[in-house]
C-alpha cells in the first residue's frame, strides 16, 4: 500500500502541485518584505535609535559635561571627561559610549538638560 501511495504521488506530481498552489496563494497577498534601505518599516513609538552628537546652529556642541547621562546609565556605558575651555565654559573633552553595553533604554536622553545625547 505504501509503495502504491508513493508511486501515485510520484506520477501525479502531487508535491509539485501542492508547492505551486502554495506559491499561487501567496502571489496575491501583501508582501512581507520591504526594499530596505529605500523603504523603511514602521518604528515603535518607544524606539530610541542611535546616539548622536548634536550641536547648536552656530556649530557649538550642546553638551555641557554635566555627567547626568553618565550617572543615570544603568549599563555604565558612558564615559565623560571634562575641562574648562578658553572662554571659561565647561566643555567635554571625551564622550564615549560603549555601544556593546548600551541597552537603548533612553535614560541618558531623558536626563540630558540640553538634549545633546539625543537618540
Ligand atoms: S540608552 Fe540607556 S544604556 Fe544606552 S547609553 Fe543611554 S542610558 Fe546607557
Ligand atoms: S547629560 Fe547631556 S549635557 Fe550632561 S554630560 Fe550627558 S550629554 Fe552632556
Amino acid at each position: 500500500m505504501t509503495l502504491l501511495k508513493h508511486a501515485a504521488r510520484t506520477f501525479l506530481l502531487s508535491e509539485f502541485v501542492k508547492a505551486m498552489w502554495l506559491t499561487f496563494r501567496y502571489m496575491f497577498r501583501p508582501k512581507a518584505t520591504i526594499n530596505y534601505p529605500y523603504e523603511k518599516g514602521p518604528l515603535s513609538p518607544r524606539f530610541r535609535g542611535e546616539h548622536a552628537l548634536r550641536r547648536y546652529a552656530n556649530g557649538e556642541e550642546r553638551c555641557i559635561a554635566c555627567k547626568l547621562c553618565e550617572a543615570i546609565c544603568p549599563a555604565q556605558a558612558i564615559t565623560i571627561e571634562a575641562a574648562v575651555a578658553d572662554d571659561g565654559t565647561r566643555r567635554t573633552t571625551r564622550y564615549d559610549i560603549d555601544m556593546t553595553k548600551c541597552i537603548y533604554c533612553g535614560y541618558c536622553e531623558e536626563a540630558c538638560p540640553v538634549k545633546y545625547n539625543m537618540c
